[in-house]
Formats: structure tokens, C-alpha cells, sequence
């Protein structure tokens, strides 16, 4: 076989690059290889901001796309080996030649240990983790969750019936996106008497009901599920966290009440039904090449300014890769489905702009971190530099928080904005875009910046 493009991997990141080029270039052969029947599609796209997306995903037969874009092949197939001196892409049936291809195989997540031994440790991360977890839960009491970052987080706030121990390694909740003020306004939705949600208005991420696919899941995976133990107290579940702490060991019990048992770091035991481990990813490396990629600390293919690897005419985009450009002052990287589309797109760009000879500009979301999720029920707008990453500790914070309904947190530099964390419906997030963009000075305004009864809005209208 043969095509221009081949891209691999039915995530959002590779069906995002597929269709760019497809749009890009009508009469190119594109192949797309995706090892599950089922691919990921944006829809329903639409601005929030100038850097903020808004979109639905939803999950689709891989033969739709082909009926959408006549010159998109989809092979459900597995990428096996990449001849990169004769360009060839190798999968389990096809040997297909291409001029670039494009790798977006996304992550795998990365289990504690001791969980090649132990099959009540699970991780979560596409649709039949999630159906093994639902279902593993159904019959348990007592369950361990391990990790700090969104997935961790989601979890926590929204199994029910179960009693919850929080295995997390920081000194405070959800780490991975907010600072420990953040995390306190969020600590009241812990003790919750019932899951309802306080924020329900942003984007809906539809999962078809459990269909296989290997793609990653994205927000609201859990939205239409009933993720319940079996611990009759039709409530919110109790919850302990267990801060500055990591499993460090998991033994088996016998003619116990739970299966196994595992101990902390601080050697504290706890016995429990199931562990959830979602302590990251790693980028997914399940093939072979004549050259080998340049790769990050974390395992990730590095790809330039246009999302070309170090092998020639390979391009990567989404979790699979890391970022070895100069950044802009206020973006950096964080392996997240809002990225994953961004570099889909830009990679799509980038090959035809080398395939036609034509100067290659790199694409505006790259200038500004912007990140729009959902942690505890709160809609949650991350900007720029939120937790005032890279500005050592030259800067200054400006908080405004009600409980219960919003946080503001605006990071400053030599008074002007560098980033912003904005929880519950705040509307600010246009403004703070531009004051991150502009960096206009804010001096003159000091801390009525954030003054209740200004409407910073209109301010700087
Ligand atoms: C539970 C969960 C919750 C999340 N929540 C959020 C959130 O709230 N917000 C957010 O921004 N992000 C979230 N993420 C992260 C987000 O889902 C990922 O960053 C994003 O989906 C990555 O997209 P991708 O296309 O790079 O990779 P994937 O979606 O992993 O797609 C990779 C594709 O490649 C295929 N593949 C792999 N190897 C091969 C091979 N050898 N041959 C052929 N095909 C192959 C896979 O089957 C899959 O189709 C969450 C992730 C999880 C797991």
C-alpha cells in the first residue's frame, strides 16, 4: 500500500491530525491505523476565548471517517515497525509506503509495582479499565486510591458506597492543578453529604457505554456512570487522605475480611478490597525503527517546533510526545486532551506545509497555557503560568475566594499578570487572557484588581 500521510493511533490526537489533513489536502491519500475499532472525533467545536476550546468528543466506528473524508483509508490494525531509510510503515497485515507519518499512540498509565502481581490493582485509563473498575467495585467496601492528579481526583469525589483511603505523596489535594488554597476550598466538597454536583455548566464528554477502544478517556468519562461499592449506606463515601505518603508494600490476606493489605511509607496498614492506581502515564513505545527517536526523562518522542521527531519525516503528536522547542514565556506542556488536539492539528499543518515547500508558522495556542476541566464539581480555567510555574519565587498573589463558589487566584510578576486559576463561574477567563497576552502593567489597580465590587470585566473593556 501506499499514501502520503499515515497517521497512527485513534485518539484525539491522531483523528484530530487525519481530518486536518484531509481538510488540508482533499486529493492526498491519508491512511489512518488504529489498533481499536472505535476512534475518537472532536465535535461541536467552538471558542471560548482566543485560547480556550470548548468541544464535545464523542466515540465513532472508524469506518465513519473514512465515509466523511473519501480519501481517509482506516485500517484497524497495529503499528509493528517503522522502515524509516525506505519509509515504510510495517503494521500485523500491511507494508505501507509514505512520505510522513505521524505518531499519536498516546500513553499507557503507569501502575505502581506491585501491580503485575496483584489483580486488585488496577489503573484507568480507556473504556475497559473503567468497565473492570465499575465492575470491581460493585463488590467492595473499603478501596485505595493512589495519585494526586485529575483522574485521582475525579474518583475520589465521585464513588459512593465505598470507604475511600487517598494514598497521595504532596501535602496537599489535586496537586497537579492547584495550590494548597485551591485545594482547601475544594477539601469542604470531600465531606459532602450526597455527589450532587455545583457546577454542572461547561463541556460534556459523551463515552459511548463501555464499546472497546484503546483510546484514552477525557473529562466527564465518569458522567454517566454509576461508580458505586457495596458498603449499604446509600451516601457519599467516607474518605481519609493519607498525605505524604506512598505505598511501599502489598501482601495477600487470608481468611480475612478484605484480600489484601497494603502499607504506606509511614508503615501505616491499610486492608482494602481494591487500589486504584493512577500515579500518571507513560508515553507508549510499542514498535521498532531503523533510528531511534531522541526521547525525554519521561520516555516521550521529542519533536521540534513543527512536531517533527529526530527521525526524518516522522512527526509525533499528543501524550506520545514532549516538546523540545523554546516555549513561549506563558505555555508548557501537560499531557492533556485540550493539548493532544492542539498538536494533532499543528503536526497536520506542519507535513503539509514540508510537503508543499511552504514557510511553517507555528500555531497561537502554543503562546498561552489554557486548560478548562471540572475537579469536585467546580468548572476549573487554568491560565498562563496558574501555579506560578518557571517564575522561581519572583512573584505575588492576589486571591478572592467565596466558599463554596468561586476561587480566584491571579499570579503576578512585576505587576502584571502571568497566570490565573479561576474556579466555579467567574467569567473572567476573556479578560485574564488578555491581561496574560498584553501584560499590561496593573500597578495603578493594586489589590482592587480583585475587588468584589469592581467588575474587573468592565474595567478593562
Ligand atoms: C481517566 C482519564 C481522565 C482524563 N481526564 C482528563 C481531563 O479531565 N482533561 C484532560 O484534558 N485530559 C484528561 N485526560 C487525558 C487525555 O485523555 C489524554 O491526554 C488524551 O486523550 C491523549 O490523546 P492521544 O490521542 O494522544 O492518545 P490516546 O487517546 O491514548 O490515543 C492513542 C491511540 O493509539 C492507539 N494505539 C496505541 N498503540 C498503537 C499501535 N501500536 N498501533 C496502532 N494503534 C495504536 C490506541 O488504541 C489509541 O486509539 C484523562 C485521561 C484519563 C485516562
Amino acid at each position: 500500500m501506499e499514501a502520503t500521510f499515515v497517521v497512527v493511533g485513534g485518539g484525539i490526537a491522531g483523528v484530530t491530525c487525519a481530518e486536518t489533513l484531509a481538510f488540508l489536502e482533499p486529493q492526498e491519500k491519508i491512511i489512518l491505523i488504529s489498533n481499536s475499532s472505535l476512534i475518537k472525533t472532536v465535535t461541536n467545536l467552538h471558542s471560548i476565548t482566543r485560547t480556550l476550546t470548548d468541544f464535545d468528543i464523542e466515540e465513532t466506528e472508524s469506518s465513519n471517517l473514512s465515509k466523511k473524508y473519501l480519501n481517509i483509508l482506516v485500517l484497524h490494525e497495529i503499528l509493528v515497525e517503522i522502515d524509516d531509510d525506505e519509509h515504510y510503515v510495517i503494521t500485523s497485515v500491511h507494508k505501507i509506503k509514505y512520505k510522513f507519518v505521524c505518531l499519536c499512540m498516546g500513553a499507557e498509565p503507569k501502575l505502581i509495582p506491585q501491580s503485575s502481581v496483584f489483580p486488585q490493582i488496577l489503573g484507568i485509563r480507556d473504556t475497559d479499565s473503567v468497565k473492570k473498575f465499575v465492575e470491581q467495585l460493585q463488590t467492595s467496601k473499603k478501596i485505595v486510591i493512589v495519585g494526586n492528579g485529575g483522574i485521582a481526583s475525579e474518583l475520589v469525589f465521585k464513588v459512593t458506597n465505598v470507604e475511600v483511603h487517598w494514598v497521595i505523596r504532596d501535602k496537599h489535594i489535586t496537586a497537579t492543578f492547584v495550590d494548597p488554597g485551591a485545594a482547601e476550598f475544594f477539601q469542604s466538597m470531600l465531606n459532602k453529604t450526597s455527589s450532587e454536583e455545583v457546577v454542572s455548566k461547561r463541556m460534556r464528554y459523551n463515552e459511548d457505554d463501555f464499546k472497546k477502544s484503546g483510546a484514552a478517556l477525557g473529562p466527564d468519562w465518569y458522567k454517566n456512570l454509576i461508580i458505586s461499592g457495596n458498603k449499604k449506606c446509600n451516601s457519599s463515601s467516607k474518605i481519609m487522605i493519607h498525605y505524604e505518603t506512598e505505598i511501599i508494600q502489598v501482601n495477600s490476606l487470608e481468611n480475612a475480611e478484605y484480600p489484601i493489605e497494603v502499607t504506606l511509607s509511614n508503615n501505616e496498614k491499610i486492608s482494602c478490597d481494591l487500589v486504584v492506581s493512577a500515579t500518571g502515564v507513560v508515553p507508549r513505545s510499542n514498535f521498532v525503527t531503523k533510528h531511534q527517536f531522541n526521547k525525554s526523562e519521561d520516555g516521550g518522542i521529542q519533536v521540534n517546533e513543527f512536531m517533527q521527531t529526530s527521525v526524518k519525516d516522522v512527526y509525533a503528536a499528543g501524550d506520545i510526545c514532549s516538546v523540545n522547542w523554546t516555549l513561549a514565556k506563558h505555555w508548557f506542556q501537560m499531557k492533556l486532551w485540550t493539548q493532544a488536539r492542539q498538536m494533532g492539528c499543528y503536526a497536520a499543518k506542519s507535513m503539509v506545509g514540508h510537503l508543499r515547500n511552504e514557510v511553517v508558522l507555528q500555531d497561537f495556542c502554543f503562546e498561552l497555557f489554557a486548560h478548562s476541566t471540572k475537579l469536585f464539581g467546580y468548572k476549573v480555567i487554568l491560565l498562563g503560568l496558574y501555579n506560578g510555574q518557571k517564575l522561581g519565587t519572583n512573584y505575588e498573589i492576589l486571591l478572592r475566594m467565596t466558599k463554596g463558589k468561586e476561587y480566584i487566584k491571579f499570579v503576578l510578576e512585576d505587576n502584571k499578570l502571568q497566570g490565573a486559576v479561576l474556579i466555579g463561574d467567574t467569567d473572567l477567563e476573556e479578560t485574564c487572557e488578555n491581561l496574560i497576552l498584553n501584560q499590561l502593567d496593573l500597578s495603578q489597580y493594586g489589590d482592587d484588581i480583585l475587588n468584589p465590587d469592581i467588575d474587573i470585566e468592565d474595567y478593562f473593556d
